[in-house]
């Protein structure tokens, strides 16, 4: 027998090919290793990427332009952010670091996504913002989302860690009304920098307070604006900002990522319509497709077991373990975290989707790097458990 350890199949794995070393040793070699001519390219090119319409600031991780984000909009403490508890912790976390209240809402069972209906029955007096989550790289309903946030006047924080690329009604996720979108570059996400992130905005206010803010709250960019005389060696710090600077060695990794990044997505959607069509009739609930039209960026492949399975989530996750292939969980979902729960009284009938969707869960491989064959051994290893 082969040993299965041999040929485990991750759930996720980075895409680097020689173009990204050879860019990162530029970057070394050229004697500019932090932010500097790469990370401004990488800001231009994705600015470019989503129409050019939006200014693009590079940052050290999609939290810390989610913190960005919500600073620049003014959040503070008494302020209350609806945001789906079915999301990464760092969503939220960046609320509390403001002094503000996240309030968690459930999701819609079918495409995981939050419930616009949910958000509505959460706004009160103390709202500020609303932090959509493109769960899994499907776009929220961003219509009834922007249209509740006008109505209350609310800002928008698109958490897009999922989505690129995603669009909606045609428009890429990057270019919607919303106040500020936030991608990350993390190491499994569609695109990565190791660790790393892009706050976008059509704002030039906002984009000029989240600059400020990525680097201690050194005005020196805004000041030669007014003063190009002022000697290199000057900047006034006008705010204690933080250190969210995206370097140029691991900018360098992303302009040639996002390069690539359309063969990405052809390759996850040929993986996706294959799950799709040959998962079906399995006791299984496949992930929602995009609309007609519509662009899914499938960055997971999420599958819920029916009630009909004859095993349950956890026995699927250690067969699947025993036969060679990882998969993961996305997500516990924060109201079962003890954080959150115990700080805002949170229990699991209150999130009756999101919290039936985590018992029945699974994230299967998906990856660019994946083979056909590899993608065949875990269709019919399910059909072998599940059929
Ligand atoms: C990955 C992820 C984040 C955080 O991204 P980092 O770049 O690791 O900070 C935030 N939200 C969601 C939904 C994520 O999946």
């Amino acid at each position: 027998m082969t040993d299965p350890a041999a040929h485990f199949l991750p759930f996720a794995r980075p895409d680097i090919s020689e173009a990204e070393v050879c860019a990162v040793i530029d970057a070394l070699r050229s004697g500019w290793v932090t932010t500097g001519p790469k990370a401004r390219a990488f800001e231009e090119a994705f600015s470019h990427f989503l129409g050019g319409a939006v200014q693009a600031i590079a940052v050290n991780s999609a939290t810390a332009g989610l913190h960005l984000a919500l600073e620049a909009l003014g959040i503070g403490p008494g302020d209350e952010v609806i945001a789906p508890t079915l999301t990464f912790t760092a969503t939220v976390e960046v609320v509390r670091y403001l002094g503000a209240d996240p309030v968690l809402v459930d999701v819609d069972p079918l495409t995981l996504n939050i419930d616009p209906a949910k958000i509505r029955a959460a706004v009160t007096p103390r709202t500020k913002a609303i932090m959509p989550v493109h769960y899994g790289g499907l776009s929220c309903n961003m219509d009834a989302i922007l249209t509740i946030a006008r109505e209350h006047g609310l800002k928008v924080v698109e958490d897009a860690a999922h989505a690129l690329p995603t669009t909606y009604q045609g428009q890429l996720v990057g270019q919607l009304a919303s106040d500020v979108t936030v991608f990350s570059f993390y190491a499994n996400k569609t695109i990565t920098t190791g660790e790393g992130g892009m706050a976008v905005t059509r704002n030039p206010q906002l984009a000029d307070r989240m600059r400020v803010m990525r680097l201690h709250g050194m005005s020196r960019d805004a000041f030669d604006r007014f003063t190009s005389k002022t000697p290199a060696w000057y900047y006034e710090v006008v705010a204690p900002g933080f250190k969210y600077n995206l370097t140029d060695i691991a900018a360098a990794l992303g302009l040639v990522q996002l390069q690539r990044l359309p063969q990405f997505l052809q390759r996850r959607q040929h993986l996706a319509t294959r799950y799709q069509k040959q998962l079906a009739g399995l006791p299984l609930v496949l992930p929602a497709d995009a609309p007609a039209g519509d662009v899914h960026a499938w960055h997971l492949y999420v599958v819920r077991l029916t009630s009909s399975a004859r095993m349950g989530r956890d026995e699927l996750i250690q067969a699947l373990s025993d036969r060679g292939i990882g998969t993961s969980v996305h997500y516990v979902p924060l109201h079962r975290h003890p954080y959150w729960r115990d700080r805002y009284g949170l229990s699991p009938e209150q999130f009756p989707h999101a919290d039936a969707a985590y018992q029945s869960m699974v994230s299967l491989p998906l990856f660019t790097a994946m083979q056909d064959s590899d993608q065949d051994r875990v269709i019919a290893t399910l059909h072998e458990l599940l059929a």
